[in-house]
């Protein structure tokens, strides 16, 4: 098949080059001058643990390019993907659709023969018949139908996702579309990975159903942790003991500082104007996106609290940056609250990120950005993780505590033991559990 990708960030790069990888002909197209230099020097734009191997690889073998041309590629395409982003709209908290919109204008102009237009950017209900309206109107005469197939994949382990995904997600409203959808995805076919076909509005929802739900897991188990810590019961164990049985399951139930990222929310956000605007309210998620906004500024009450209520003058070090670990994306980052609250509250930042740093300096005012743990917790009245890399999983306990000016570490992943950090001679806190004490 002869696939364009159009948009070559996480989403658009990763499922380009995992097409190509099927054995697909792929060509990734984006109008960031910058990034599609650097893809066509071998160079990779973000970074995905395995992604620099697959798209050289892919390139080598002829099967993956880059352009900022839209035009040529588009005209002998069998399918092409709009993987542009769908931020949140400024002012109103609707999907920003003016990425995808603009794209459509621009591949109708170019298509040239029949063509499946397939949105994987996460669109709101109705985008679908937007993006063909728009396609019949620019290019009266074009041959097309406009196909949703929602990107599940999870930053961090997008390959693999992508690869062996739970299930794939195609909505469909014109028949002609099936066969070529088939065909993009028959090496997972073969891997006998679940393929729904449904509807195109039913697949636009799926998308933005299943984030809520994960959000108002993630939520759910955070609110239980607070409940925890004021009536002494252990977060993890309640987790583990929900978790153990099938209706529930285990995953997304790790209290923490609140759901951030790329998608989570502004997908929730989106979701809830669009139910708002059909008469609809899902209040279970208007609920959970402010019990979600409200946690991240409540983390840094509990570093404060950490401190004996004054941060004033003091040193914070904050290990993790990211939203989670294995990216360097930090849109709607927790540490970035957190941050912004400790310095609000009088607190000095020194900050260490494994990848996050370059994207984070933008973002961030004011933070010492350090070349290690060790190096950020210099001096500091408390140690923050923020995000769990596996660097910061077995830090010398012993080291950290010598460079500090107070020994405290406040665990907003629950990575440690109580028992171990005390041992060390560390005041620990963490989200949900007892202390050791
Ligand atoms: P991104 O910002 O990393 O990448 C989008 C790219 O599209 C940018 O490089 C931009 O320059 C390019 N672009 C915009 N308009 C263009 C045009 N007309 N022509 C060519 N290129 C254009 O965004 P992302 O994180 O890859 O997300 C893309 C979509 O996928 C969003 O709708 C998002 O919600 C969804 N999604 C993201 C993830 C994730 O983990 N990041 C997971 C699943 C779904």
């Amino acid at each position: 098949m002869r696939i364009v990708m159009i948009g070559s960030g996480y989403v658009g790069l990763v499922s380009g080059a995992c097409f190509a990888d099927f054995g697909h002909d792929v060509v990734c197209v984006d109008k960031d001058d910058a990034k599609v230099g650097k893809l066509q020097a071998g160079g990779i734009p973000i970074y995905e643990p395995g992604l620099d191997a697959l798209v050289a690889k892919n390139v080598a073998a002829g099967r993956l390019s880059f352009t900022t041309d839209l035009a040529g590629p588009v005209g002998e395409a069998d399918v092409v993907f709009i993987g542009v982003g769908t931020p949140t709209r400024r002012g109103d908290g609707h999907a920003d659709l003016s990425y995808v919109h603009g794209a459509a204008r621009e591949i109708a102009a170019a298509l040239k023969r029949f063509t499946v237009v397939v949105t994987k950017s996460t669109v709101p209900v109705g985008t679908g018949d937007e993006v063909e309206r728009i396609i019949r109107e620019t290019n009266p005469d074009a041959d097309f139908a406009v196909a949703s197939n929602p990107e599940f994949l999870r930053e961090g382990a997008a390959i693999e996702d992508f690869k062996r995904p739970d299930r794939i997600v195609v909505g469909i409203e014109d028949e002609r579309a099936r066969e070529p959808m088939e065909a993009v995805y028959r090496p997972l076919y073969l891997n006998k990975s679940p393929v729904m076909f449904t509807s195109r509005r039913t697949s636009e929802l799926i998308k933005y159903a299943a984030n809520a739900f994960l959000a108002m897991k993630i939520t759910f188990i955070n609110e239980v942790a607070d409940l925890c810590e004021k009536v002494g019961a252990d977060v993890q164990e309640v987790s583990r003991g929900i978790g153990l049985d099938n209706r529930i399951g285990g995953k997304f139930l790790h209290a923490g500082p609140g759901y951030g990222g790329s998608c989570f929310p502004k997908d929730t956000l989106a979701l809830v104007k669009t139910a708002q605007d059909h008469d609809s309210p899902l209040r279970l998620i208007e609920t959970t996106v402010a019990v979600n906004d409200t946690r991240k500024r409540a983390m840094a009450r509990k570093v404060v609290a950490a401190l004996d209520g004054d941060v004033r003058g003091k040193t914070v070090a904050i290990l993790g940056l990211t939203f989670k670990p294995n990216t360097d994306d930090m849109r709607e980052a927790p540490s970035i609250s957190i941050i912004q609250a400790l310095q609000d509250a009088g607190a000095t930042i020194r900050a260490y990120d494994p990848e996050g740093m370059e994207a984070a300096r933008p973002m961030l005012g004011d933070v010492t950005y350090t070349r290690s743990a060790y190096d950020a917790a210099d001096g500091a009245a408390a140690v923050v993780i923020v995000t769990e890399w596996d660097a910061f999983r077995a830090l010398d306990l012993h080291r950290l505590k010598a460079t500090m000016e107070s020994p405290v570490m406040v665990d907003l992943r629950n990575i440690y033991n109580a028992a171990q950090v005390e041992r060390a001679g560390l005041r620990y806190i963490s989200v949900g559990r007892p202390s050791a004490e």
